[in-house]
């Protein structure tokens, strides 16, 4: 009879690794994950104030384990430590990310260094260090919070779009090379959504925005953590794939 390959419930400790928990949607896939029951590590880059009590309401009111982490995820070093700590990994959400708008002939080797390394080389050092955990499992999920500018491009932000297209081709990249080991790659590109990331934009810029958008208003931040849920619990055949999450935008 063939295998069934739909995801099952077990009741044994699962654990999830979110970079960039202090605020905005990191936060919310954060604490949506504790509502699964899962436990949690959770990283930011500075927000120790933010991030620690974060942490520490989760493990209360959800009775679960919170590990939070000040580190820089485009620093390998940094990530290294924080996996020196995690002994088991079912879940990774590669959500840490910087934003950049100006013009490319105007941007600085650093500015740009400094996108590719928080968006597209964190994605990597952390991938690295997860997968023989979930490989000792045969089991695992590594979704990739990206944008739909990664997928069409913005002006004004070809850095970012390029490190986001760059998180896309990985997605579908790893998605193959995971496949057969039982570990599922995707990605969710983000139109706009309501954070402090957009805090650069007028009112007017985002009412501009919010009338492009079919769906006729800003996404929010639990919209993409219930679409990161959605991921945990869809058949283990999807995988590979960049999913919209846009209001019908792009
Ligand atoms: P945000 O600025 O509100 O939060 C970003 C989080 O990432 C913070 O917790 C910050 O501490 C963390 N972070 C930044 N650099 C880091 C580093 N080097 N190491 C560790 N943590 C770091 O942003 P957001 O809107 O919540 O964005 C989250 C993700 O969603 C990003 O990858 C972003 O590119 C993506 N996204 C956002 C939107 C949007 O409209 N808000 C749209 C598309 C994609």
């Amino acid at each position: 009879m063939q295998k069934e390959h739909f995801p099952t419930v077990q009741n044994e400790p699962k654990y999830a690794l979110v970079t960039g928990a202090s605020r905005g949607i990191g936060r919310a896939i954060a604490e949506r994950l504790a509502k699964e029951g899962f436990h949690l590590y959770l990283t930011c880059s500075q927000s120790a104030n933010l991030l620690l009590p974060f942490a520490k309401d989760l493990a209360d009111r959800y009775a679960i384990s919170c590990v939070p982490f000040i580190a820089d995820m485009g620093n390998c070093t940094d990530v290294e430590r924080i996996f020196q700590q995690i002994p088991s990994l079912s879940v990774l959400v590669n959500n840490a990310g910087i934003s950049y708008i100006g013009l490319l002939h105007e941007m600085t080797t650093a500015d740009w260094q400094n996108i590719m390394r928080t968006n597209l080389d964190a994605v990597f050092y952390t991938s690295r260090l997860a997968i023989p955990l979930m490989l000792h499992d045969h089991a695992g999920k590594i979704i990739n919070i990206s944008s739909v500018w990664g997928n069409v491009g913005a002006s004004m932000e070809t850095a970012y779009s390029a490190s986001k297209g760059g998180v896309n081709s990985f997605t579908k990249a790893l998605a193959k090379e995971l496949a057969p080991s039982g570990i599922q790659v995707n990605a969710i590109a983000c139109g706009m959504i309501d954070t402090d990331m957009n805090q650069c934009f007028t009112d007017e810029d985002i009412e501009a925005l919010r009338q492009e958008i079919p769906a006729d208003r800003i996404g929010q931040s639990a919209e993409v953590a219930e679409m990161v849920v959605s991921l945990l619990h869809a058949p283990d055949y999807l995988t590979g794939q960049v999913i919209g999450l846009d209001g019908g935008w792009i």
